[in-house]
């Protein structure tokens, strides 16, 4: 597989570090509102990236954070009269469920900040001895002087980057660009105990901290929004380079921004979509065959009529679907004729085509494009007369390449989602101690083939 690396802006060859293995971060929301369609995309590109990875082979750790501690959380909460734990939690839940109904799986780990923050400490600390933070007045900040890789990602020099950059009116700091990596406390915010006093994790430093609890030192691959990448990844791996003098990450992956009509989203226009608003007029999967539909680090543009575009692309999808199915019910069991054996061959070629472009940086859009070939080609060849076999290899390719994408799969998503509704039940019921509601769940669920596991990062299923 190649991937393009925004760290060397070149199409790489992707060689995990260890074989069949992959280790992927990708940064998650800030829990204090509904997620945007803009973010959408994001979390969709590296959902539709880890099925990939896994279609191709690999075992993959996929952690995607939360952060919930930062301003935006704490000021909403003092507007709703609440306080931010109330408000992260209540977003988290309800990032789940737009999550979910867009195809969204869930990552293997999706560690919060305020589950780390003895782990922040720690990492702090080993920047300060090693000579690249400094702490003023309860504040701690980066030195970004100290690290000469500096501006890497961003591929600028040190220089550039102060030019370039908004200074930020603080006495204390050494540099502009030096940023926090702790914060000291303000009246009425919420603070953990510290070496530098009460205070609260700075942004940048929870990804750093916690890519390393969860996967380690180095990992494969990190991933975010193309606004990330300065400065946020920049100072990560700062961060986390200077504390362990490995690399931090072999490839980091961005997404392309989503236009609004031709607009760049933003608060002063005012032209920010939440999938719930889209759901109220399109069915969901529509946006993720949209957002798909386009290379990932393209931009994309959305607008009422391409999003009308892509539903009507996907109904072509489902009704090729739909007369394959119907075709097998109905379908004799006979041999292949010679034909046939032919026709089934030339099906069977278009996997070995998904895979390339798929392989060739996760090219979707190529990729969705092979699977209307392959539709053309199984409306002409595949007809009323066609054996079951036949029939039958149609129809498993079809599911198996949109399937990669999360695509026609509602059936099996509305499953997974039955099954994450009976688990969150269950942890209900262990809650009140109710153990024989929880145990009664327990063997429903085991009776959908589903095994559950207890672990430190909450219940995991599998299907048996
Ligand atoms: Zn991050």
């Amino acid at each position: 597989m190649k991937l393009y690396n925004t760290l060397t802006r070149k199409k790489e060859k992707f060689i995990p570090i260890t074989p069949g293995e992959i280790k992927m971060y990708a940064c998650g929301p800030t829990v204090y509102n509904y997620f945007h369609i803009g973010n959408a995309r994001t979390f969709m590109v590296f959902d539709a990236m880890r099925r990939y990875f896994e279609y191709r082979g690999y075992k993959v750790t996929f952690v995607q954070n939360f952060t919930d501690i930062d301003d935006k959380i704490i000021n909403r909460a003092k507007e709703e009269n609440v306080t931010a734990l109330q408000i992260s939690e209540k977003y988290i839940e309800e990032y789940f469920k737009d999550a979910g109904s867009l195809g969204i799986r869930r990552a293997d780990i999706h560690p919060k900040v305020t589950d780390n923050v003895k782990e922040i400490i720690t990492f702090i600390e080993a920047l300060i001895e090693k000579g690249f933070a400094y702490e003023i007045v309860g504040d701690v900040y980066f030195d970004v002087s100290r690290f000469k890789d500096y501006g890497k990602l961003k591929k600028q020099s040190l220089e550039e980057l102060q030019a370039g950059a908004r200074v930020e009116v603080n006495e204390h700091k050494k540099n502009p660009l030096d940023f926090a990596l702790w914060k000291a406390a303000k009246p009425d915010e919420p603070s953990w105990e510290s070496p530098w006093g009460l205070g609260r994790p700075g942004w940048h430093i929870e990804c750093s901290a916690m890519a390393q609890k969860y996967l380690g030192e180095t990992i494969d691959i990190h991933g975010g929004g193309g606004d990330l990448v300065f400065p946020h990844h920049e100072n990560e791996i700062a961060q986390s380079e200077a504390c362990t003098g490995k690399p931090f990450a072999n490839y980091w992956l961005h997404v392309g921004y989503l236009n609004i009509d031709n607009k760049k989203m933003s608060k002063s226009l005012n032209n920010f979509f939440t999938p719930r608003e889209i759901a109220e007029e399109f069915d969901l999967e529509s946006l993720r065959f949209f957002m798909l539909s386009a290379h990932y680090r393209n931009p994309l543009n959305f607008s009422r009529e391409v999003l009308s575009a892509a539903a009507n692309a996907l109904e072509r999808l489902y009704n090729a679907k739909n007369n394959l199915q119907y075709l097998l019910e109905n379908a004799e069991e006979k041999d292949l004729t010679a034909e046939e054996n032919n026709l089934q061959k030339q099906l069977l070629s278009y996997r070995g085509k998904f895979v390339s472009v798929m392989d060739d940086d996760f090219n979707t859009a190529d990729g969705i494009a092979i699977i209307f070939d392959l539709i053309r080609a199984i409306n002409t060849y595949v007809l009323s007369d066609a054996s079951k076999e036949l029939v039958k290899t149609a129809l498993d390719l079809l599911l198996e390449t949109t399937g990669v994408l999360g695509l026609l799969a509602k059936e099996e998503e509305a499953l997974n989602q039955e099954v994450e509704a009976l688990i969150e039940k269950r942890q209900q019921a262990r809650k009140d101690k109710n153990y024989q509601l929880a145990d009664e769940i327990r063997d429903q669920l085991k009776e959908k083939g589903v095994i559950l596991e207890d672990t430190s990062q909450g219940v995991k299923w599998r299907r048996s």
